[in-house]
Order: C-alpha cells, then sequence, then structure tokens
C-alpha cells in the first residue's frame, strides 16, 4: 500500500492559484531529494555510484541543479537536453549521453561537452568518429534479447526493442574500438520501465556483470562503469507496493562480490539513470473542473487535457486522483474525468470511484512529476501548462511559465 499525499493543505494550494491559474504542474524539492538520497544509499556499498538523472523524464534545468547539488549527474537523449545539462552546470564526464538514431549535431554537442558517449549501434562507431570524432569514454547499450518477464508495456520485449546492441556485436563493438586507440569504456543496459519486482533488478545486474568478466577475458577492457540504465517503478496505485530498495540493494551487492570482485573488477562504477524514482511521485497535475456532463456515462471536464499529461492516453496508465477539500470523502460516484481534446481517448481517468465532484473543485491528478509535462503536445492548439516548484523552504517559484499563443503561432510563416 502507498498513501497518497500532497505537500501543500487547502488554504495555502488556493493562495497558489490566485497567483498562477489552473492548470499547472507542481513539484516537491524535498521530497526529489529524498527519493535520489535513496537511490544513492541503495548503492553506497559500491566503490563508486552515480546517478545519472535522465533529463527527458522531467526537463527542467532547475529540477537538474537540484539533483546536481547532490552529486547527480545526468542522462541526456537529445541535443535539447544536453543543452538543459549544460545550463545546470553539469558538463563532463557527469553526463551520459544514451540517445539512438543520434544526429550528427547531438554527438558534436556531446562530445563538446565532454560527455560520456553510450553508443546504441555498432555502426555508430563510424559514424560518431566520422562526424565528431572519439570520445574518452566510450559505452555500449546491450539488449539482452530476453528478459525473464519479457518486459512490460512501457518498453517491450528487448528482442522487440529497437534499441542496443546483440551480444555478438558488443564484443565486436568493444574490439573495434580497442583497435581506434579508445582506452575507456563502460557498459549500458536498460531492459525495464516503471519496475518494482526485486528479481528484474537482479537479473539485470546479474548478466550486466557477467558481461563485464567475458568481455574482460575476451577483449582484454577493464570496464570503468556498469550502467544498470532507469526503469525504477513508481506505485502509481495506491493498493501497489514501492520499489524494495533494500532488497535490491543487498541483491546486487551479493552479485558485485560474487561475480566482478574474483575477477579484478572491484573497482566497477555502479551508474543507474532513473527518472521516474527520482520526480515521479514529486510532481503533480493541479486542475480546475469547468464541466460536468450526463450522458451514457457521467464525464467531468477539467481545464486540462492531454497537453498536459498523457500517460493515460498513451500507455492506458493509471493516475490517482484526489479532490481539494474531498480527500476522505466517501467514492461513491463513477466518473470519466477527461481533457478538450478532440480524441475520445483524452481521459484522465475512466470509470473511477470519487466523491461527488462540483464544477469549481480542484482535482490533484498525482504522480505526474515524470514523463508527465515534458510528453505536452500540442494537438489542438492546446499548450502546455506552467512548472512550479515548492522549494524546501516553502517558497513557490514559477520555473517555467505556461505557453501562451504567441509561443504557438511563433513558427507560422
Ligand atoms: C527513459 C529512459 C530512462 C529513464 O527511465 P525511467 O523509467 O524514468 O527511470 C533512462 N535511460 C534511458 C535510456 C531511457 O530511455
Amino acid at each position: 500500500m502507498t498513501e497518497k499525499n500532497f505537500p501543500l493543505d487547502e488554504k495555502a494550494l488556493r493562495e497558489v492559484i490566485k497567483k498562477y491559474p489552473t492548470p499547472f504542474h507542481l513539484y516537491d524539492e524535498k521530497k526529489i531529494r529524498e527519493n535520489f538520497r535513496r537511490l544513492r544509499d541503495t548503492f553506497s556499498w559500491a566503490a563508486e555510484f552515480r546517478e545519472y538523472f535522465a533529463v527527458k523524464a522531467l526537463p527542467n534545468p532547475h529540477i537538474v541543479k537540484i539533483l546536481a547539488a547532490d552529486g547527480a549527474g545526468t542522462d541526456c537523449s537529445s541535443l535539447a537536453e544536453l543543452m538543459i545539462s549544460e545550463m545546470a552546470n553539469v558538463t563532463g564526464e557527469k553526463i551520459m549521453l544514451t540517445s539512438n538514431d543520434t544526429p550528427a549535431n547531438e554527438f558534436q554537442k556531446a562530445l563538446e561537452l565532454g560527455a560520456i558517449i553510450n553508443l546504441d549501434d555498432i555502426t555508430h562507431i563510424e559514424y560518431l568518429e566520422k562526424n565528431a570524432g572519439l570520445p574518452k569514454v566510450l559505452s555500449f547499450r546491450y539488449n539482452p534479447a530476453d528478459i525473464m518477464n519479457n518486459g512490460n508495456d512501457i518498453i517491450g520485449k528487448p528482442a522487440e526493442a529497437k534499441y542496443g546492441l546483440t551480444r555478438q556485436q558488443i564484443f565486436d563493438a568493444y574490439q573495434i574500438a580497442k583497435n581506434k586507440g579508445v582506452k575507456r569504456f563502460g557498459l549500458h543496459t536498460m531492459i525495464a520501465s516503471n519496475e518494482r519486482e526485486t528479481e528484474t533488478f537482479l537479473y539485470t545486474a546479474q548478466i550486466m556483470f557477467e558481461l563485464a568478466v567475458e568481455i574482460k577475458n575476451r577483449i582484454g577492457i577493464n570496464l570503468e562503469f556498469v550502467n544498470l540504465g532507469g526503469g525504477f517503478g513508481i506505485p502509481y496505485r495506491p493498493e501497489e507496493n514501492p520499489v524494495d530498495y533494500k532488497a535490491i540493494g543487498a541483491g546486487i551487492c551479493e552479485l558485485y562480490k560474487k561475480i566482478l570482485v574474483p575477477n579484478g573488477l572491484e573497482k566497477i562504477r555502479i551508474a543507474t539513470e532513473s527518472g521516474r524514482a527520482i520526480t515521479g511521485d514529486a510532481g503533480w497535475l493541479v486542475s480546475t473542473v469547468i464541466h460536468e456532463k450526463n450522458t451514457y456515462k457521467n464525464y467531468i471536464g477539467l481545464d486540462s487535457c492531454m497537453a498536459n499529461l498523457m500517460r493515460p492516453a498513451l500507455y492506458g496508465a493509471y493516475h490517482h486522483i484526489t479532490i481539494l477539500g474531498k480527500e476522505n470523502f466517501d467514492c461513491d460516484k463513477i466518473y470519466d474525468v477527461t481533457g478538450s481534446l478532440c480524441e475520445n481517448n483524452d481521459k484522465f481517468a475512466i470509470n473511477r470511484k470519487l466523491p461527488k465532484i462540483d464544477i469549481g473543485d480542484i482535482l490533484i491528478i498525482h504522480d505526474t512529476g515524470a514523463h508527465g509535462h515534458a510528453m505536452g503536445f500540442n494537438y489542438n492548439g492546446k499548450l502546455r501548462s506552467a512548472e512550479l516548484l515548492l522549494r524546501e523552504n516553502g517558497e513557490i517559484e514559477l520555473i517555467r511559465r505556461a505557453e501562451t499563443l504567441d509561443d504557438y503561432f511563433a513558427t507560422l510563416i
């Protein structure tokens, strides 16, 4: 079970809404820091650990700065994300570029910033060399083809996913890069998304550690790091349990001692590139009810839409909803909670049991801090909302203003 909280009381939130009209995403600095520290503590036994925050989850330099102050780096997968990292003064080997189908200008920017470059394909060695040059530290993304539970809806089965190199290509790639004079290497994978099972993370660590040993034995490369990727899940539903970080930490530590240490790889840095687990439950979309419609079903219409949060429509994802001031009321009504797009799947919830809702009520949609605002788009000319940050000292800071129609029309010729 997971309790669903909101960091402001009713009076405080109503004050915020007076200044910043809904909809907006609100992020909680304290919670973000706690989440980061929990992940760091999970790997405190390792010779070295680094979290490269997956910028795509919440691409705002103010957030990156919070994490960087605690020692986190960034995981970037586009030119814009590299620039966000730079804006937050995170540069050099604190950046890991993990992209795919990568354009030359991303490689060039990554090289300019001194980032660790993680290649998604064997052909990218030559492409990178030709278009940007080879970096000091090179890593490859491994696709293990099969994983035990066959993957979940978000990322799919590894063998059918577009990411990474095959097992044979991994060995060939390190050999080619070594022959070209690259001296420092890492290894990466990302095979799960929104995963909460301990076993999956232990399995990932095991195949990665075994591969690191094989790379040492076959190619003569002592890897500097193994990046286990992101994918640490959060309990979106109140009845779900959170990730057991203690069990994962203890289990991976055991594998480290069993597989890496006896093979002379006791200095390997453990890396993660978590997004969701850092900011997911530290964000909320706050929206106002503007319509109630009763036809064959009962609909509650919000002043927000998929432009502000598309996970429910995209993956059928569950996001918990509470109503300001009615948190303890009985959930004795059933509603579809909708946005305003001309798309029937523009719904935040379907057949959701909620207390009786009135026009003007403030709805709080939970766990929107990762892959929420960031996924927004402008279909129907709908605009993306503002982002607010609740600082640890209680102050509310506007960290991104809402889009305006001028923004929307700015690209017209
Ligand atoms: C999306 C992504 C992440 C972050 O995933 P989370 O589920 O937010 O932890 C990390 N690495 C790569 C390569 C990704 O594509």
